[in-house]
This record gives C-alpha cells, structure tokens and sequence, in this order.
C-alpha cells in the first residue's frame, strides 16, 4: 500500500498489490491448517500494482499456492507432498506387507509358526482376508525374483514412507518385523540382517535399531 485517504469514514486503499489467481489443478491434501484430509486447488498467481482498485502494472508471478476448500488458507505447495492419512494408512499397510514377505523370505521357514505370526500380523495391518496361501504365492514370486529382491522390494516400500513417519512409528515397524523372527525365539542371522535393512530403510541409526531389537527378545 503506497499510501490511503478516509472516505466515508472507511479507510481506502488508494494503491496496493493484488494478486489475481487462476486455478492449475485440484485434489486432495492433508491441509496443515485445519489438520485433516480436504480438497485443494493449486493457484497460480499474477501480482500486479492497482491503483484504486484497478490493476495496473504488473509486478510479476506471485509464488503458486494451494488453496484449501474447507479453511480456504493458503500454503505452500511443498504441503501437497505430505500423504492425506488416507494415502499414510495405505503406505502403511503396504509396509507392514512387504515387512511380513521380507521376514519369511529370510526365515526359510514357511510352513512353521513364523508364517502364522505373519499372517496375523498382515491381518492386523488393515487386510483381514490375508491368508497363509496368498503369502506364501507370494514369497514364491518374491524369490522368484532372485536373493536381492525381497530386500528390494523392502526398500522400495519402506523409504519413500519414512520422512512421514514419526519416531514411535518407525520403530513400531520394524517390532512388526521382529514379532515374526521372533515367533521360534530367537533371531536367525538372516533375519537379523533383514531387520537391519529395515532399521536402514526406515531412517533409524544402526545402534538405535540393535537396541531396539534387543529389547524386543524374550528374557
Ligand atoms: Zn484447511
């Protein structure tokens, strides 16, 4: 605002930038604002200088926002990577899935207890109609794959989840995965380098992961 004059009693803005939005896409976003899965657009915005209301020159691009539809905030679009806790609850449970495969493909033992725990524990991960059978397809198209790719898949799965995760959720992840090892008691080498990666993947440091997995054996 370059200056103003009283009209009327109300103060009126003689000059000022403004900001005219035009909408470059929508979709759904966690909105930081009021803290829940919303709809969005995403603006693109042209600033220009008005003089009593009408714009004038211009003053170039102003940065893209999303806009929320339920508070109508502004935010930088850089808020539109953050999952909506639809997509989080997704990647999850895809996580503790991969987890499950990952930690049978490094038990070899798929016809024992483990497999049970796992079944379980996928159950529990929000898909209650796994069964031992769709498992164990599954391993075998794991390993048809070759030695590498159950730690692929793994990591694939965990790391693009790991910076929305908090502390206490990544940890819990990988206690889904020492639950399974540590269905016959105790944690197989092959078992423990699986956990490892999983620690790696998750973003936990190498000593916070050993600490974590020696808690979780049974005293
Ligand atoms: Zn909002």
């Amino acid at each position: 605002m370059v200056h103003s004059r009283s009209q009327g009693g109300r103060k009126l803005r003689v000059a000022g930038i403004r900001t005219a939005w035009r909408v470059v896409g929508d979709g759904e976003f966690y909105c930081p604002g009021c803290g829940g899965d919303r709809c969005y657009q995403q603006l693109a915005g042209r600033r220009r200088l008005a003089v009593l209301g009408v714009p004038l020159l211009s003053r170039g691009a102003a940065d893209p926002v999303a806009e929320c539809a339920s508070c109508r905030d502004h935010f930088p679009v850089a808020a539109l990577a953050q999952p909506t806790t639809v997509r989080l609850a997704a990647l999850l449970r895809d996580a503790v899935h991969a987890i499950a495969l990952a930690l049978l493909a490094a038990g070899g033992d798929e016809s024992g207890p483990a497999l049970e725990t796992a079944v379980d524990t996928v159950r529990g991960a929000g898909f209650p109609d796994c069964s031992e059978d769709q498992l164990l397809t599954l391993l075998a198209a794991l390993k048809a794959g070759g030695p590498a790719e159950p730690e692929q898949e793994l990591r694939a799965c965990l790391t693009p989840l790991a910076p929305h995760l908090a502390g206490p959720g990544r940890e819990n992840l990988l206690l889904e995965g020492a639950r399974i090892a540590l269905t016959n008691g105790h944690y197989s080498d092959a078992e423990r380098d699986m956990l490892s990666v999983i620690g790696g993947s998750l973003g936990l440091a190498p000593e916070e992961t050993d600490r974590l997995l020696t808690a979780a054996m049974p005293t």
